[in-house]
This record gives C-alpha cells, structure tokens and sequence, in this order.
C-alpha cells in the first residue's frame, strides 16, 4: 500500500490530553474513531445532531453510532434533540441549497454546543467526523469549529483533516464491514425534500428510511 493511504498514527495537538468527537453517523465517524483508537487517543464521542429528521431517521443514526462505540468501549455522549432551537435557527433558509448558509448555521449549531460541552467537562479539544465525507465542504467545517471554539477560553478546534492517508476508502470498508445504515439524505427535512425533488427528476423512487444497509454485496453491485 502506498505510503498516501497507510493510516497514520496521530497525536494529539501539544498541550492536550483527549478529545472530544463530535459525531454526525456511524459511517463518518467509523474511520475517525478506529484511527483515534490505534493511535491509542483518549477519546469520547459527542453525539448532538438535532438537524436530523424525521426522529425514526433520528434514533437510527443514533443507534448505529452507539453500536460501534460500545463495541470499541468508547464514551458515547446522547446530547439533545432540540429540534424547536433547530427550526428557530433555519427560519428563512429553508430553500438554501447544501453547503450554503443553512449548513453553516447547522454546523455552527452542533459545534457551539460541543464547545460548551467540553469547557464545561474538562475537554480541551474537539473535532468532528462531518469533514471526512466528500459531500461536505471541509472549510466550511473548519471554519464553523474554529469560530465555535473561539468563545470558549482554553478550546480549541483540532482540524486534521481525516479524509487523508485513505481515510476516505477506509471510511467506506468499515462501513461494509459493520453494515452500518446507509442514510440517502444529509439530515434535515429540507435535504430531504430536495434529496426526493432529485430523485423524481431522474425518475426513481423517493427515500425510504430505515432499509439500506452497507454490504460487501454492494462491490458486486457497483
Ligand atoms: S443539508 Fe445537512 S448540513 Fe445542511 S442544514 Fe441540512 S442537515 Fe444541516
């Protein structure tokens, strides 16, 4: 294997001692979670993602990331589902396309509150899986975790970049591997309806939550 896509063994930033992970799913944050691991990295994980919808969508994702964390015996911090304080903050945005301002207000949101978690539970440093898939926009992430951190004293926003060394391709084996659910749509109701809008254009069929499952079958499909 090229050195390019050998897994890194990281440290942590001088002057940390553990992070805190926020975490979007179980697929993105799979590979981020086995490098922390080999790394020998103290880690927890921060699941705060009200911008999912609808709640059956919800607990899914959930539910997916808490399997895999028990089985690696990581943390697994269950912070709200606001979803009121999430609708508040999308008022006016609702026909903003992906990776426009309703996605910096949603991933400002989830970063805010993973900053306050950590300045109030002893955590120097956060980061977040949401930058390792390749449907997001990873300066958009970093920008709203660096802003996020900022108003805290003492946090700071760690912003490698984990789709490198084959994060990427990893990302996807591990997620065959453990048949992790395989969501269709970023999260909230409005990428959704865009998500369906799309499929009817190419003349398929609208989503269905809660039946697709990464396998293994899917290289005999592709
Ligand atoms: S498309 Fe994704 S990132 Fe953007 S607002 Fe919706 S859930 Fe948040």
């Amino acid at each position: 294997m090229s050195n390019k896509l050998q897994r890194q063994k990281l440290s942590l930033p001088t002057g940390h001692d553990k992070l805190l992970l926020h975490s979007c799913c179980a697929p993105c944050s799979g590979e981020v979670m086995e490098t922390l691991i080999e790394s020998g990295i103290d880690f927890s994980i921060f699941f705060y993602n009200p911008n999912i919808h609808p709640v059956k969508e919800y607990e899914i994702r959930k539910e997916e990331n808490i399997r895999f964390a028990q089985k690696h015996n990581i943390p697994f911090i269950d912070c709200d589902y606001d979803t009121d304080n999430w609708f508040e903050r999308a008022k006016g945005m609702e026909n903003e396309p992906e990776k426009g301002i309703r996605c910096t207000m949603c991933f400002d949101m989830r970063f805010e509150r993973t900053a306050l978690y950590a300045a109030e539970n002893g955590f120097s440093l956060i980061s977040s899986s949401l930058g390792i898939s390749r449907w997001k926009n990873m300066q958009q992430i970093n920008d709203c975790g660096h802003r996020s951190a900022s108003h805290y004293e003492g946090i700071r926003y760690w912003d490698y970049n984990w789709r490198k060394h084959g994060g990427a391709v990893r990302m996807l084996e591990i997620s065959k591997k453990e048949e992790f659910y395989q969501q269709e749509y970023c999260g909230c109701v409005y990428s959704l309806r865009d998500t369906n809008r799309w499929r009817k254009s190419q003349g398929r069929d609208r989503i269905k939550l809660g039946v697709k499952f990464y396998s293994n079958a899917m290289d005999d499909e592709q």
